[in-house]
């Protein structure tokens, strides 16, 4: 008698919601990545008891056509690339088609979105990835997601969820990042009411980085913008007299999402050699630009970690740019652009 089967659809979107939804933050990260893709303006997030109880984010974007609505949660799939060739030339934030079903496989959702501003909208339920409503419904254009009590159909993986400060550190780091990354975005985050992050979408990264970091950070950065024929950096960096005791606040970001490399680190760690005290780290916002074709974003399911085709060159690029202009400043503090 055979004893291989394929598993019922709703258990393999248990199982791939294990690898892309972690914690409430990787809800957060996949929602605001969405309402990023939609062209938002603003997006606001809200969250109660560290995004265990409830996740909800609200976007001005394009929204989603009402017979799309259903398609949207399922697996692989995706408005984003059409053919394998597109793998190749991402430039969206996803492109997997897995975000949705995963999040609405472990929590219950309701989605409210319309996609022109006629005040004609779709509203979704759905439980533990099963639909339960879907129906017409009046709402503006873009879109309004809920998550709530997110895992209570995987006990297993709630009972891994930290305290709620620690949740809520993961949700305001994803937050912060996103909002550096994207300064022509007007980000909130609020928590139980409480608001921590309020971007003002003008554009202006010194501005984000005074919102997230606290003005007298804003006041020690140095702006950095430089080209080669592959490369092309820009963002700021702190003078090597303002220091941080973590290396969180190491920002890089490439084709408009932050990316964690150590390869980047060690050359940004190297540029800053000998200019700070032992177990002190500096802050960047380091954005990097490259052709598609010389970064592959498709190594990891939550795409935090990047491959770049010409490693030893975008190093040597990095540390030698960032050298040249630490070095090239009196360590004496001098006024910056008033923020
Ligand atoms: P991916 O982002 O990889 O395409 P998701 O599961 O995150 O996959 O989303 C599936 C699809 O749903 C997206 O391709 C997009 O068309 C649509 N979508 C999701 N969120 C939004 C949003 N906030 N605004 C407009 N469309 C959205
Ligand atoms: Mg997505």
């Amino acid at each position: 008698m055979a004893k291989i089967h394929v598993l019922d659809e709703h258990i393999a979107n248990q199982i791939a919601a294990g690898e892309v939804v972690e914690r409430p933050a990787s809800v957060v990260k996949e929602l605001v990545e969405n309402a990023i893709d939609a062209g938002s303006t603003r997006i606001e997030v809200s969250v109660e008891e560290g995004g265990l109880q409830s996740i909800r984010v609200k976007d001005n974007g394009s929204g989603i056509e009402p017979e799309d609505c259903e398609t949207a949660f399922y697996r692989h799939a995706t408005s984003k690339i059409a053919s394998g060739r597109d793998l190749f030339l991402i430039t969206s934030l996803g492109f997997r088609g897995e975000a949705l079903a995963s999040i609405a496989a472990v929590s219950k959702l309701t989605l409210l979105t319309a996609s022109e501003d006629d005040g004609k909208g779709r509203v979704l339920d759905i439980e533990g990835g099963r639909l339960i409503r879907n129906e017409d419904a009046a709402c503006g254009k873009g879109s309004d997601l809920s998550v709530r009590e997110l895992f209570y159909n995987t006990p297993a993986r709630l009972k891994y969820m930290k305290s709620i400060q620690t949740e809520l550190g993961h949700i305001s780091d994803a937050m912060y990042r996103m909002a550096l990354a994207h300064p022509d975005i007007s980000f909130t985050l609020q928590h139980n009411s409480n608001q921590l992050l309020h971007t003002l979408g003008n554009g202006d990264l010194l501005q984000v980085i005074a919102a997230v970091y606290g003005t007298s950070a804003a006041k020690a950065m140095l702006p950095v913008s430089a080209e080669d024929p592959d490369f092309r950096i820009s963002g700021y960096i702190s003078r090597p007299e303002w220091t941080r005791s973590n290396r969180n606040a190491v920002t890089t970001l490439v084709g408009g999402r932050y990316v964690r490399s150590n390869g980047l680190n060690a050359a940004i760690m190297r540029a800053y050699h000998t200019l700070l005290p032992i177990n002190r780290y500096p802050l960047l916002v380091l954005k990097l630009e490259m052709h598609p074709s010389l970064v592959d974003v498709n190594v990891h399911p939550a795409k935090l970690e990047v491959r770049f085709s010409k490693e030893p060159e975008l190093y040597g690029f990095v540390e030698q740019q960032l050298r040249s202009l630490l070095m090239g400043q009196s360590l004496i503090p001098r006024p910056t652009k008033e923020i």
